[in-house]
């Protein structure tokens, strides 16, 4: 994927006359996009939002999907689904997911590999928790989360690796730029350990990701784009967060 990659998730947010009003203003800045940029709206509103991206050079993700191709789980979409509206791309294991609705590593690695099964780019989100990095365990736990969540299998070339500290997830605060840089050489590290073909992943940051801290964190080393949550619900903010990258 062609750097910066600069993927907005939407989460809860957006009825389709927003989500359309949001996607058209991407539309009108990003005439021709070198990076790649993407956004992940809410289920409801992807088809329409894969449908005005059309032409474009975004992409369209899912913020999830159930590692089964179908059956009775209610209130679940698979990947397949994804793909058939519009779809290209999806989030796994956010941390949203992880901890408010109790994912763990072996679900998230189904995950990935039903997504990939039907030929999307998967965005996996990582990232230690508050409690975590104050004991000193960021490293074991993300060593954890990029080991047990990615089978030998993973196409390297359908996956995007997101680092998302959960205590920087919508506070304002991130870890200092030194941080971020080592943290990002360590998953370098550890992805290319786990899938030898992983060394051009896409590295991505997210947590507080804001057109003013964005240039800077997107010129280190290894953080090939960002992830962004709340920044990405405004066209002009998420533009200039694509632009600093
Ligand atoms: P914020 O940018 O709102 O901190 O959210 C980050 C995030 O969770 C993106 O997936």
């Amino acid at each position: 994927l062609a750097r910066p990659v600069v993927f907005g998730n939407w989460k809860m947010h957006g009825l389709r006359a927003d989500s359309l009003a949001l996607a058209g203003s991407l539309v009108e800045r990003a005439v021709r996009p070198t990076g790649t940029l993407g956004v992940f709206p809410p289920a409801t509103v992807l088809r329409d939002v894969a449908r005005r991206l059309e032409g474009s050079r975004i992409l369209a993700g899912a913020q999830d999907c159930h590692p089964e191709a179908s059956g009775a789980f209610t209130g679940s979409i698979s990947a397949s689904m994804v793909k058939d509206a519009g779809g290209t791309a999806v989030l796994v294991g956010h941390s949203e997911r992880r901890h408010g609705l109790g994912e763990d590593d072996a679900v998230i690695r189904r995950k990935v590999l039903a997504a990939q099964g039907e030929g999307l780019l998967v965005v996996l989100c990582v990232g230690e928790t508050e409690a975590e990095w104050q004991a000193g365990e960021r490293e074991a736990r993300l060593r954890r989360q990029i080991h047990e969540g990615l089978a030998e299998t993973v196409d390297a070339a359908l996956l995007v690796l997101a680092y998302e500290p959960v205590w920087a997830i919508g506070t304002g605060r991130t870890p200092s730029l030194e941080d971020i840089a080592g943290t990002h050489a360590f998953l370098r590290r550890e992805l290319v350990g786990r899938l030898p073909a992983a060394q051009d992943v896409p590295l991505l940051y997210g947590g507080s990701v804001k057109p003013g801290n964005a240039a800077d964190i997107m010129a280190l080393p290894d953080v090939d784009g960002a992830l962004v949550g709340g920044a990405s619900l405004d066209a002009a903010g998420f533009w200039s967060i694509y632009q600093a990258g």
